[in-house]
């Protein structure tokens, strides 16, 4: 690719233009350059697919085309490898399954999406970012409140990682200027041979000179001292999905640390510890509390407020409500996993019987209770047929 050509002129979309619409113009492309769409010149179709992607990996990440906006393809060139873009590098492969499976009906078995990329583009669809050692993984913990997983919570964190240095865009380098490593020759790799009895054993290793890029820094940047790293403090946004259980994994890519020399980085990952909210029991997607009423609201019926995961709610206890009983709030529950809408609260009813009670409560129970029996026994003698 000549250093001229602009992502956004590839994409033929306007410098400002929103995420959206980089990926609808991407998608447009895919499908102009796909190799079904042009059997006469596989070869031609294959290199200009291969020059969206390049620029859609870049476009598409806006961590990336920050970097790109500001320094240009020297920016993100640590991304690839030493010979450039390949299609090892490209990380939406999401979407391209997406515009592919509307080309195949669907179908992803044969003629689909794997094919693809096994042989037209040569078979390396796992993600393989060269020689060069990516940056480590990160793990942090958060606490989350179940009121907080009702619906989308965004949190946020802080942490310190090893970031890419700005100033050279983590290439380490001040100017352009690299010299190739002479321990390895520019491959980035070093050979050992080892004799094991009849055997020879090679292995092959990282160098560690160079950290795998195959070049040496001639004049390092001052920032991060040649590293193209740099110690930061950050603030990550942090999507909860509605409905998350205790132990489940987020995985924010890219926000583990930088990799050394420009390498990608590694990916940060967030386990969720979900605070038990007092009263409130969690049953899938249903929550479940409890309500308290007095004998005579049993009776009587009532209409009681409770507490929900959404603020306080009226309930309607109908007249006769037997302890224990479990009346159901619609919507009150967590977000569903499947399908639409929210779970629900379940009230489970208690009955507080009084233990003090004055001489008058006291006389009309005792009238209740006459009444009660008279109407027990007129009951017990209709079935005995009296
Ligand atoms: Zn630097
Ligand atoms: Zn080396």
């Amino acid at each position: 690719m000549t250093e001229e050509e602009d992502y956004y002129d590839i994409l033929g979309v306007d410098r400002d233009a929103p995420k959206e619409e980089i990926k609808k113009a991407y998608r447009k492309k895919a499908k102009k350059y796909h190799p079904d769409k042009n059997p006469d010149n596989t070869e031609e179709a294959r290199e200009k697919f291969k020059k969206i992607s390049e620029a859609y990996e870049v476009l598409a990440d806006d961590e990336k085309r920050k970097r790109y906006d500001r320094y240009g393809k020297r920016g993100v060139k640590g991304e690839f490898g030493e010979g450039g873009f390949e299609w090892s590098d490209f990380s939406h492969q999401d979407d391209l399954e997406d515009i592919f499976s509307e080309f195949f009906g669907g179908s992803r078995r044969s003629g689909g999406f794997d094919d693809i990329f096994n042989s037209f583009f040569g078979g390396r669809r796992r993600r393989d970012s060269g020689r060069r050692k990516r940056g480590r993984d990160l793990r942090m913990s958060m606490e989350v409140g179940l009121k907080e997983l009702r619906d989308e919570a965004e949190k946020t964190v802080r942490i310190n990682r090893k970031a890419r240095c700005e100033e050279c865009g983590g290439s380490g380098s001040r100017s352009e200027t690299k010299r190739t490593c002479p321990k390895c020759d520019g491959s980035g790799e070093v050979k050992r041979a080892q004799r094991r009895g009849f055997q020879q054993l090679v292995t092959i290793t990282s160098c560690d000179r160079c950290n795998g890029s195959g070049e040496i820094v001639e004049d390092p940047c001052p920032e991060c001292s040649g590293t193209g790293r740099v110690e930061k403090r950050e603030t990550i946004t942090i999507d909860v999905p509605p409905g998350a259980k205790d132990g489940d994994r987020l995985r924010v890519k890219g926000k583990g640390e930088a990799g050394e020399n420009g390498a990608p980085s590694g990916d940060l990952y967030i386990i969720l510890r979900v605070k038990r909210e007092e009263d409130f029991e969690r049953k899938g997607d249903d929550v479940m509390t409890e309500a308290q009423v007095t004998m005579t609201e049993a009776a009587l019926g009532a209409d009681i407020e409770v507490p929900t995961l959404d603020g306080k709610a009226k309930m309607k206890v109908p007249e006769g409500i037997q302890p224990d009983e479990i009346l159901r709030l619609p919507n009150k529950g967590l977000k569903r996993k499947r399908g639409d809408g929210y779970g629900d609260q379940l009230v489970k009813i208690k009955v507080r019987i009084p233990e003090d009670i004055n001489s008058k409560q006291k006389d009309l129970l005792k009238e209740f209770k006459k009444i009660e029996k008279k109407k027990n026994r007129s009951w017990f003698d209709k079935i005995r047929g009296k």
